[in-house]
């Protein structure tokens, strides 16, 4: 039985894995929005971690990606789309585009997702896997997210994949009013998940739980 899983994984057929991922890892929990459980159950993860970590693919736990970066484990993604309730109208704004894992659930939710990631060859590797993969609607850009995107626009959403001691004021001016932004906020080493809604101008803000993220770095993030 263990030889026949291991065989499966050889040939590339996760799909039991990613099953099995979503109902323990997932609906097991407090994910409940349909269409991000079924996002995450038609995705393969294993395309977004290096070739010798693929075993572990499905584990919910962060996994190195290179960089000195991590891919964040597949529990906090869901919650983080769940609680940033995308529909196909939303133009997001990611930042800190890491493997891309994150950028595809976005991008199979929302309209169409502007992502940000300072390391080059992170950036790269995702730009490769999901034109591989046939996304057309993700737009990348390396560089420090912490200033938000170049242009001068406002998202629906925006959502930041790293740990910021506080909100950078550039997301919030370009968060749209009605947005969401969705972020870990506080020190290095564990940070509060912070949901914020912007109404005229400001943001109120919603403590969702206690997560771990590597340090946003940049203008408005962490020092260097
Ligand atoms: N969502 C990603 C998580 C990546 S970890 C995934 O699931 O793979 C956080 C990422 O933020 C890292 O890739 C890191 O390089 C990037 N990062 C850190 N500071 C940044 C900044 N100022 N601007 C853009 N990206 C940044």
């Amino acid at each position: 039985m263990i030889r026949a899983m291991h065989d499966k994984e050889q040939t590339g057929d996760f799909s039991g894995q990613r099953g099995r991922m979503v109902q323990r890892d997932l609906k097991g929990r407090d994910i409940t929005d349909p269409a991000v459980l079924t996002v995450m159950g038609r995705l393969g993860r294993e395309e977004f971690v290096p070739k010798n970590y693929k075993s572990q693919a499905y584990s919910d736990c962060p996994l190195p990606i290179g960089c000195g970066q991590t891919i964040s484990q597949p529990y906090i993604v869901a919650l983080m789309t769940q609680e940033l309730r995308l529909n196909r109208y939303c133009e997001v704004l990611e930042i800190g585009t890491g493997s891309g894992y994150q950028t595809a659930v976005l991008a199979r939710l929302a309209k169409r997702i502007y992502t940000i990631e300072r390391c080059r060859e992170l950036s790269e590797g995702a730009q490769a896997v999901l034109g591989r993969l046939g996304f057309e609607n993700i737009d990348f850009y390396i560089g420090d997210g912490s200033s938000g995107w170049a242009e001068k626009r406002t998202f629906d959403r925006i959502i930041v994949t790293a740990a910021v001691p506080s909100v950078p004021g550039p997301l919030v001016e370009q968060l749209g009013d009605g947005g969401l932004i969705v972020a870990p906020v506080g020190p290095a080493g564990v940070q509060e998940l912070v949901v914020g809604t912007k109404k005229e101008g400001k943001i109120i803000e919603r403590v969702v739980c206690d997560v771990r993220f590597v340090k946003l770095l940049g203008k408005y993030g962490f020092e260097e």
